[in-house]
């Protein structure tokens, strides 16, 4: 049964931790655009899963491919009551029904959505002294685009632009909500929920979302960052062996740039690159977002 689970779930676009986490009740629900064949062939592995359609969400890409929103849940009721919290915008019942923590949820979903996520982003970074990588899920963000249409054209190029491992890069993340500290407990312990079911069905793609998900993160927006292998030496400076995997929306001349260094540093006004004392490269903000070192480990 692992191997068919494993075969169907691989064919199709959700997110492999999620779906797993419904099926084993470690989640109450997930609400995905789906076909309606798609959901036949996951009624076949999961038979004891209820499966609701809501017609169509918000989502311009979905309706623009005529694809239903449906609430993947153990009974009948919790799927109701995700397509009736999504249908009215009610952000504090579909943070619960979507299994996130109470303290992430007070800190950020009773509060306007609209503020958008790099602010939330920013707050969780203010409130955190360790960052897990349990809870990185900066390269996968597809829930947290608001309804523009220029949202998700972005999020198209930058799937396309990391396609050539195929489907890795929708599955870079072990929770989907954003913690309310990166050293959250009740995240945490999600994380390592998610990290063992997905190391029963997908044990080779659990250690590359793993290895991905530790590297340093220079973070500026919901599109606009750079992942590093190397070591934070403080708050404003990092210290890099190279620019790797994936690669977001940024300035590919800023990435050129950084090749050629080793040493970032931020300032009030711009982030300047060295290779060990000799400058090479000054970069300017972009659209004035000031960066921020996220140290996953
Ligand atoms: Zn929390």
């Amino acid at each position: 049964m692992s191997e068919k689970i494993r075969n169907i779930l691989f064919k199709y676009d959700v997110l492999l931790n999620e779906i797993l986490g419904v099926a084993y009740g470690t989640k109450p629900s997930v609400l995905y655009a789906l076909e309606d064949r798609t959901v036949e062939e996951f009624k076949q592995i999961f038979p004891n899963l209820y499966f609701l359609n809501g017609g169509y969400g918000s989502n311009p890409v979905d309706k623009q491919n005529h694809t239903p929103n449906y609430a993947i849940a153990k009974d009948e009721t919790t799927a109701k009551d995700l397509i009736e919290a999504q249908n009215i915008n009610d952000h504090i019942s579909l943070g619960r029904l979507l299994g996130y923590p109470e303290c992430c949820i007070r800190n950020h979903y009773n509060r306007s959505f609209s503020t958008g996520s790099k602010e939330m982003i920013i707050r969780s970074c203010e409130n955190s002294k360790n960052f897990s990588y349990l809870l990185n899920n900066i390269f996968n963000f597809h829930s947290r685009l608001n309804d523009s249409k220029e949202h998700f054209d972005k999020f198209s190029i930058y799937g396309k632009q990391n396609a050539y491992v195929p489907r890795l890069i929708s599955q870079l993340e072990l929770i989907s909500h954003i913690p309310c500290s990166y050293d959250c407990e009740d995240s945490i312990a999600i994380g390592e929920e998610a990290r063992s079911l997905m190391q029963e069905y997908f044990p080779e793609e659990t250690l590359r979302i793993e290895a991905t998900l530790r590297k340093k993160i220079l973070f500026f927006n919901m599109f606009e960052w750079i992942v590093f292998d190397g070591d934070v030496i403080s708050k404003k400076e990092l210290r890099y062996k190279d620019v790797v995997w994936p690669i977001s929306l940024i300035d590919k001349n800023f990435i050129l740039n950084l090749k050629k260094g080793n040493i970032i540093k931020l300032l009030e006004e711009n982030v300047q690159v060295f290779n060990n004392d000799k400058h090479v490269y000054t970069f300017e903000h972009p659209l004035r977002d000031k960066g921020i070192i996220l140290d996953f480990k």
